[in-house]
């Protein structure tokens, strides 16, 4: 690749609580300044330790303007919405949900096998000719994630491209690019990503060298422009979400679980739901 993208930023995540009670590792929220346009939150929520005590969620909260995307690695959440949608997001699973005008609904994680809940949401923003557009889901079944697995690279597509293997979410006004990638030791790893999109890896387990850097769990980091990323393990495996998507360049209002492109959009979304009509059949 004649123009390999090297690093801009190296973000360690922050713990917060959410919801009621749900301690998770955040590394990048809703900004005015939407300097990761089109991707808008990433966090990553693990409650692995009993002395957390019992598991809480996310109660009935609703979201505009934005899409929401569950990928569960251990545990699962159950969720349900204002629309009479209802389901469980399992290990390996993913739930790409266009919230587009609106929906109310819950997310309440529960506990594996393992004991362990550990996962995964991404927020991605809609462009302005399609924040009210329908609710709409996109719910991918572990089993029908498409994988490539070819000399210590193991990567399970959710959206876009990798090696020529096509990720089942489609039709994403971001034209995005969301793998999980694990790499044994001493492994290249080249993925081409068209110049002028926005790229970020959330490192997760073990380390690699990104570009020139090397960069170990739990690390999110965002790269310059250029037309692939190239990362490199040496002693370590590594395991990373990588992402990408085409920056909307819009102005961005958020306030809370809604992102729209003004604060009028924001104070019109408030009195929908003082007065009932936020959610639109
Ligand atoms: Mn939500």
């Amino acid at each position: 690749m004649a123009n390999s993208r090297t690093i801009s930023q190296i973000i360690e995540p922050q713990y917060v609580i959410e919801g009621a009670d749900v301690l998770l590792r955040r590394s990048i929220a809703p900004k005015k300044s939407n300097e990761f346009d089109p991707f808008l939150l990433f966090d990553h929520f693990a409650f692995n330790d009993p002395i957390e005590g019992p598991i809480r969620g996310f109660p009935m909260h609703p979201h505009r303007g934005i899409e929401t995307v569950t990928y569960m690695l251990e545990g699962a959440t159950h969720h349900r919405d204002s629309l009479g949608n209802e389901g469980t997001i399992s290990a390996g699973d993913v739930q790409w949900m266009t919230s587009g005008r609106g929906i109310l609904h819950e997310e309440l994680p529960r506990r594996g096998e393992s004991g362990n809940i550990y996962g995964f949401q991404l927020w991605v923003n809609l462009p302005s000719k399609l924040k009210m557009t329908a609710p709409r889901y996109q719910e991918v079944n572990a089993a029908t994630i498409p994988t490539y697995e070819k000399d210590g690279i193991k990567i399970r597509v959710v959206a876009g491209q990798a090696n020529g293997v096509v990720g089942p979410v489609t039709e994403i006004a971001a034209s995005p690019l969301y793998l999980d990638v694990e790499l044994a030791s001493d492994t290249d790893f080249i993925q081409p990503i068209p110049s002028g999109h926005t790229a970020l890896a959330y490192v997760f387990e073990g380390e690699a060298v990104f570009a020139d850097k090397t960069i170990e769990a739990v690390h999110l980091v965002k790269f310059d422009d250029g037309d692939s990323i190239r990362v490199r393990s040496e002693n370590k495996s590594v395991r990373f979400m990588l992402m990408a998507g085409q920056p909307f360049k819009e102005p961005i209002a958020p306030y809370g679980p809604f992102v729209m492109n003004t604060m009028e959009e924001i104070q019109q979304t408030l009195v929908e739901l003082r007065n009932g009509t936020f959610i639109k059949s």
